[in-house]
């Protein structure tokens, strides 16, 4: 298979797509990316990288960062599990109304409430943004990957509804930590900026059943399975069976414009283009993962 010229053509193929939807603005510092962009980075497992359009340039990983934050807390065992569910919300990524009826206890570590627990369980072992960049650092091998501030200050002036989120949790005994100091890390992990190959080299662990670039094992078989069914049935929030249904692979999408998906045995691949559909995951990220399983036959299915 000859990645780089398939790589070409969806390019080709899913330009239409590029700039359809809309930016995300609930987040001003977010709404000033150009929103035309488009980049697609493949990873094999092999650690070769194949890309086209904007894969090297950095933009802001939000909620793919919870992909990290969860292999990160399950590589220290598996308690999380009694604080987090693990079952599609069918709801919006930010929604309060489940948490009410299930006694605090988030659905699943990808919509804002799970991911906030997974950074409070983190934080027992110091602070869980800089064990991010640290771990996103080592595996991608580029020390400059950093935190954008403007973006972390931006979407701490506007986290109201994450705030709610967590004391919420909090009220239910569901916060090991006080609210704000959770809250600062999470906004930070979520600021983090990278490219896409970046992003797909350091995902390469949950292509390789938990084996990171260096060999070492993050995770065994049934944690990076898990990651990976967790991703397929929760990544993409209440469009987590149109994706499947599309594109037939574990994918974890950020309002950012990023979409992660992994194919197991074989590779990670990133895309990124800033406009999203009205569920928060990128309108030509997603077609370009749809054609991508369709030209390669590479789904799980
Ligand atoms: N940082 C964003 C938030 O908490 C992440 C949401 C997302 O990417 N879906 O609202």
């Amino acid at each position: 298979m000859d990645l780089a010229a398939l790589l070409d053509r969806i390019a080709d193929d899913v330009a239409p797509e590029i700039g359809r939807g809309f930016v995300a603005d609930y987040i001003p510092a977010l709404a000033r990316v150009e929103p035309e962009r488009f980049g697609m980075a493949v990873a094999e497992v092999d650690g070769a990288v194949h890309g086209v359009g904007d894969w090297e340039r950095p933009f802001s990983i939000q909620s793919m960062s919870k992909v990290f934050t969860l292999a990160l807390a399950l590589s220290h065992g598996d308690g999380l599990w009694a604080r987090v569910g693990r079952e599609p919300s069918g709801n919006p990524f930010n929604s309060l109304v489940q948490l009410e009826n299930e006694d605090g206890i988030p659905r699943n570590p990808f919509i804002n409430a799970g991911a906030l627990v997974v950074t409070d369980e983190l934080a027992q072992r110091g602070d869980a943004a800089a064990a991010l960049l640290e771990f996103l650092r080592e595996e991608s091998g580029r020390a400059d990957i950093g935190i954008d501030p403007e973006v972390a200050a931006s979407e701490a002036d506007h986290a109201d509804r994450n705030r709610a989120l967590a004391y919420f949790m909090a009220s239910y005994q569901n916060m090991l930590h006080p609210v704000p100091a959770v809250l600062d890390q999470y906004v930070r992990q979520c600021s983090i900026a990278m490219s896409c190959a970046d992003v797909a080299r350091s995902a390469l662990f949950l292509a390789r059943h938990g084996v990171r670039n260096d060999g070492s094992r993050l995770l065994g078989l049934s944690a990076a399975k898990r990651v990976n069914a967790v991703m397929l049935t929760c990544g993409t929030y209440d469009a987590a069976g149109e994706f499947a249904y599309r594109v037939g692979l574990p994918g974890k999408s950020g309002v950012g414009g990023g979409i992660l998906a992994i194919v197991p045995g074989r590779c990670a691949v990133c895309v990124w283009s800033p406009c999203l559909d009205a569920r928060g995951n990128s309108v030509a990220g997603v077609a370009a993962l749809d054609r991508f399983t369709t030209l390669t036959g590479w789904s799980i299915f």
